[in-house]
C-alpha cells in the first residue's frame, strides 16, 4: 500500500482541520523517528491524527451578570488502544485544536516511554485565566466539564493540571462530574487537592522528576551538579519547582522569568524573597535581588543547565546557536523546534525531551489514580522513591538506545514510545 503522506512533507497536516505549527511539529517529530524505525507504513498513517476530537463552544457568564462571552473548549484523545486515555487541560489565550492535538499526541508517547498504561489525551480552553475573576473560572470549569462530559470518565479518559490550571481547577472539574453521577469519584481527575483524594508530592512531581533526570544527565556528561549553574524559563509550577529542586542540590540557579520577563543574578537567585516578591506584586518584574533580562536573552546566558519551562516554539533555527548550555532540560511541551534540534546536536548540547523530561508529572497523576482506585494512600517517600525509580529507568532505557542506535535523545524517547504503542496495536489487532 502506498503512503498515505510522504515522510518530512512539510505540510503533512495542511489539509487537516488540526492543522497548526505545534501540530506540524508533532507529526515531523514522529515521522522523522518513524523513519528511523522503519515504522510499519499502515501503523504510521494511523498514528498521525488523534482517533477522538470533541471541540465545543459554550457560554461563560462573567460577574457584572449582562457580559456573556462564548469560549471554545476541546478535548483530545489520541491512541486509546493502550487504557484509558490521559492529559492535562490547558487554559490559555492561544489554545486550538491544533495545540490540543500536538500535546495529545505527545502524551501518547510520553506515557508508553515511561510504561504507564495509558493513551495520550488533551484538553484545553481558549481564553486567559489570569482575566477571570474566581467565581467566572468555576463556572468556566464547571461547564468545560459538562461540555465535555461524554468523552471523560475514570475508566475512559483522566484529565490533569496544565498551563493555566491548578489543583483547584482539578477539584472543581471533580465535584461537577461527580454531581452528574451522584456520588463522589475523586479519580476522574489526577492533580487535585490531597483532602479530595489528590496524591503527596503531585504539585512538584513534573520540576522534581526533571531533577532527577538531570542530575542522571549531569552524571553522564561529567557535570557536578553542587559546581553548575542553571537557567530556568517560567516560574509556574514546573518552573519554580524545579529551580528549587535545582538549588536543593546545591546548583546555582542564576536567572528565571514568567511571561513578562526575568531577574538575573550570577552570584545565584534567592528563591525564597523571590516567592515572596510574587506573591506581593504577582509577577517577577521589580524584583531587587537580581537584574532584569528579557526571556529573548535569558535563553542565550551562559549557564551549564538551561531549563525551558514556559511555553512552546522557545528554542529555534533564530536562536538555538546562541544558546551556550551544556544540558538543555525541556520542562515545558514542545520548547525545541525540529530545526533547532539539529543545530544543537551539532553543539553537542545533551538534550533531555520534553516526553522524557517533564513526565514526572503524568507518573505521580498515574500513581494518584492508583491510590484512587484502590482506597489506598502511600506516603510522601513512597511517592518521591517510586517516581525516581521509573524516571531513571525511563532516563536509562532512552540513553542506551542513543548509544546502540546513535540516535539524539529526542529521537530515542520517541521510538521508546512509539515502538510500544506499534507493537501493542498489532498484539490487539484491527476491528472489524
Ligand atoms: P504554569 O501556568 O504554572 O506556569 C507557566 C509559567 O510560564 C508562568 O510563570 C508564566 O508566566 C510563564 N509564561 C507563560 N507564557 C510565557 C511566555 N510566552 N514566555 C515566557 N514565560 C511564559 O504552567 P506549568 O504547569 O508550570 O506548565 C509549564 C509547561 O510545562 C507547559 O509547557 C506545560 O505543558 C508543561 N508541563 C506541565 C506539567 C504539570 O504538571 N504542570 C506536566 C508536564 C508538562
Amino acid at each position: 500500500m502506498s503512503p498515505i503522506f510522504h515522510p518530512f512533507d512539510q505540510h503533512v497536516a495542511d489539509n487537516t482541520e488540526w492543522d497548526s505549527p505545534m501540530f506540524r511539529l508533532a507529526q515531523q517529530q514522529f515521522l522523522r523517528a518513524a523513519e528511523v524505525m522503519q515504522l510499519d507504513e499502515n501503523i504510521r498513517d494511523r498514528l498521525l491524527f488523534p482517533q477522538r476530537t470533541l471541540m465545543v463552544s459554550f457560554p461563560c457568564r462573567r460577574d457584572d451578570y449582562a457580559n456573556v462571552e462564548t469560549v471554545f473548549g476541546y478535548r483530545v484523545q489520541h491512541v486509546l488502544t493502550m487504557g484509558p486515555t490521559k492529559g492535562g487541560i490547558r487554559y490559555h489565550e492561544d489554545v486550538n485544536l491544533g495545540e490540543v492535538s500536538a500535546l495529545a499526541m505527545w502524551m501518547t508517547w510520553k506515557c508508553a516511554l515511561m510504561h504507564l498504561p495509558y493513551g495520550g489525551a488533551k484538553g484545553g480552553v481558549r481564553i486567559d485565566p489570569h482575566q477571570l475573576t474566581r467565581s467566572e473560572l468555576q463556572r468556566l470549569t464547571r461547564r468545560y466539564t459538562l461540555e465535555i462530559i461524554s468523552m471523560i470518565g475514570p475508566d475512559k479518559d483522566i484529565p490533569a493540571p496544565d498551563m493555566g490550571t491548578d489543583e483547584q481547577v482539578m477539584a472543581w472539574i471533580m465535584d461537577t462530574y461527580s454531581q452528574q453521577v451522584g456520588y463522589s469519584v475523586p479519580e476522574i481527575v489526577t492533580g487535585k487537592p490531597v483532602v479530595l483524594g489528590g496524591s503527596l508530592g503531585r504539585t512538584e512531581a513534573t520540576g522534581r522528576g526533571l531533577v532527577f533526570l538531570i542530575c542522571e544527565a549531569a552524571n553522564h556528561i561529567g557535570l557536578k551538579m553542587t559546581e553548575s549553574t542553571a537557567v530556568v524559563q517560567g516560574f509556574g509550577n514546573v518552573g519554580s519547582n524545579a529551580a528549587r529542586l535545582l538549588i536543593e542540590q546545591g546548583t546555582r540557579v542564576i536567572a528565571i522569568s514568567d511571561i513578562n520577563g526575568g531577574v538575573h543574578n550570577p552570584k545565584g537567585l534567592d528563591l525564597q524573597a523571590i516567592h515572596a516578591h510574587v506573591a506581593e506584586h504577582g509577577q517577577l518584574a521589580g524584583f531587587a535581588g537580581g537584574d532584569p533580562i528579557d526571556n529573548a536573552q535569558l535563553l542565550e546566558l551562559e549557564c551549564d543547565i538551561l531549563v525551558p519551562a514556559a511555553v512552546q516554539n522557545q528554542i529555534t533555527a533564530e536562536n538555538a546557536s546562541r544558546l551556550k548550555c551544556k544540558l538543555l532540560a525541556e520542562g515545558a511541551n514542545g520548547p525545541t523546534t525540529l530545526e533547532a534540534d539539529s543545530i544543537l546536536d551539532e553543539m553537542g548540547v545533551f538534550v533531555l525531551p520534553d516526553i522524557l523530561g517533564n513526565a514526572g508529572g503524568v507518573t505521580v497523576s498515574y500513581f494518584e489514580w492508583v491510590q484512587d482506585t484502590q482506597n489506598f494512600t502511600w506516603t510522601l517517600a513512597e511517592i518521591n522513591g517510586r517516581l525516581q525509580k521509573v524516571m531513571v529507568a525511563a532516563f536509562e532505557r532512552t540513553l542506551l538506545r542513543s548509544q546502540r542506535e546513535k540516535l539524539n535523545m529526542r529521537t530515542a524517547a520517541l521510538i521508546e514510545g512509539i515502538e510500544r504503542v506499534a507493537q501493542a496495536k498489532l498484539l490487539r489487532g484491527l476491528f472489524p
